[in-house]
């Protein structure tokens, strides 16, 4: 099986993911990682960077740099996932006991203060939009 890093709260963008995003690069990546797990692979949880972050054009140095919040801003929102699935940062996990606590502990929008709540995407975003 594959091994996938992915910052805690792209758990639940992959969820979400229809298709959109910054770039062909990043939209054409997303579509690949969404393709992977979706045939199982083990996920390394991160508070930083990812696999989908490298083919992003507000990633430099390592680091996010995004208007709508950037590095420390998208950490906090990693570290509310990390904590509310009851993980610690770099613990790996196959993807379909990851997606099961995703779905058990984020239910409702009230779960997602702080994370989706604060999100540039979540007027589109599927996942955000379909919780209660
Ligand atoms: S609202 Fe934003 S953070 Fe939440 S799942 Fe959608 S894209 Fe990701
Ligand atoms: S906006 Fe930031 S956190 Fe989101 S994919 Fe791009 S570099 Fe990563």
């Amino acid at each position: 099986m594959k091994k996938i890093k992915l910052r805690a709260h792209h758990l639940l963008c992959v969820k979400g993911f229809e298709g959109k995003g910054y770039d062909e690069d990043f939209i054409n990546n997303m579509k690949n990682i969404v393709g992977i797990l979706g045939d199982n692979a083990y996920v390394e949880v991160l508070n930083g960077c990812d696999d989908i972050c490298v083919k992003c054009p507000n990633m430099k140095d390592g680091k996010c740099v995004s208007e709508n919040g950037g590095e420390d801003f998208v950490r906090i929102m990693d570290d509310i996932v990390i904590d509310k699935m009851g993980i610690k940062p770099q613990e790996v996990l196959i993807w379909r006991e990851a997606e099961n606590k995703v779905l058990g502990r984020f239910q409702s929008k009230k779960d997602l203060e702080g994370v989706c709540s604060d999100c540039s995407w979540n007027n589109i975003c599927k996942w955000y939009l379909t919780r209660k």
